[in-house]
């Protein structure tokens, strides 16, 4: 089973340090939930993580089974199964979703690997009925004139196709209405297993309660300053961060 390790992880954008020592460990089996207010460094931990050239980490460590991940190229951290569904996916022009995943899929399963056209396309088929998405949309262009809601389902469908240890979903559920929210959670909860961990980034409590987590985590000026589990969210929704900022003396 997975096993995913940041420790006093800081990262800087254009030289402003946004992570300042953050520390989590994500073993498979387990959803962890992280919540916090807009601009505290979510999606920058999510990017950092997967190793956007954006972002310079400056000190600390992540490891995947022991494996240094901050010593590996993006494309290597894909193949070692870290996935991430990003907050803004972005529009691909003249490549169509079905390039995109197909290559996506060998490039996770490795030369000499490839899965071959008639399996991909059965698969592809198979993912997209689960999601209530419209077949047309494998030869489309990557998320281009997707409505927000179909770039998120779209997203879901390459976790559900690669198959990923290691999952990180930054706010997965904005912009979607009540059954794309549905749809989403379900494909999140067919893909709970105890060979893959996962990260839930959101802002807002509703989508976890219909993925139920293990953890849930408040991060705020790019630390995790306060863990427990899912009544935690629920204290989140009906009273805001204020408490928290009270309770640790954080002042902004
Ligand atoms: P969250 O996902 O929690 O809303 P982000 O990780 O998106 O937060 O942003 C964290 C901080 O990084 C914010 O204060 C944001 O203004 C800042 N930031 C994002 N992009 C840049 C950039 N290109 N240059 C400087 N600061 C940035
Ligand atoms: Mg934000
Ligand atoms: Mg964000």
């Amino acid at each position: 089973a997975p096993k995913l390790t940041i420790e006093g992880l800081r990262a800087t954008i254009e030289g402003k340090e946004i992570l300042k020592g953050l520390n989590l460990e994500i073993k498979g089996g387990e959803v962890h939930a992280i919540m916090g207010p807009n601009g505290t460094g979510k999606s920058t931990l999510a990017s950092t993580l997967m190793g956007h050239p954006k972002y310079e980490v400056t000190d600390g460590a992540v490891t995947l089974d022991g494996e240094d991940v901050l010593e590996m190229a993006v494309d290597e951290r894909a193949r070692a199964g870290l996935f991430l569904a990003m907050q803004y996916p972005s529009e691909i022009t003249g490549v169509t979703n079905a390039d995109f995943l197909r290559s996506a899929i060998n490039a996770r399963r490795g030369e000499g690997n490839e899965i071959s056209l008639i399996k991909f396309i059965r698969l592809m088929e198979g993912k997209m009925k689960d999601l209530e998405m419209n077949p047309e949309f494998m030869h489309r262009y990557l998320n281009e004139g997707f409505s927000g809601g179909e770039k998120k389902r779209n997203e879901i469908l390459q976790m559900l196709v690669l198959e990923p240890r290691l999952v990180i979903l930054d706010e997965i559920d904005s912009g979607l209405d009540i059954d794309a929210l549905r749809i989403v959670a379900n494909g999140v909860n067919a893909m709970r297993s105890p060979e893959r961990g996962f990260l839930i980034i959101t802002h807002y409590q509703r989508l976890l309660n219909y993925i139920t987590p293990d953890f849930v985590h408040v991060m705020m000026q790019g630390r995790i300053v306060k863990s427990g589990g899912p009544e935690l969210a629920q204290r989140l929704e009906n009273e805001g961060y204020d408490w928290v900022k009270e309770e640790l003396g954080i002042v902004d």
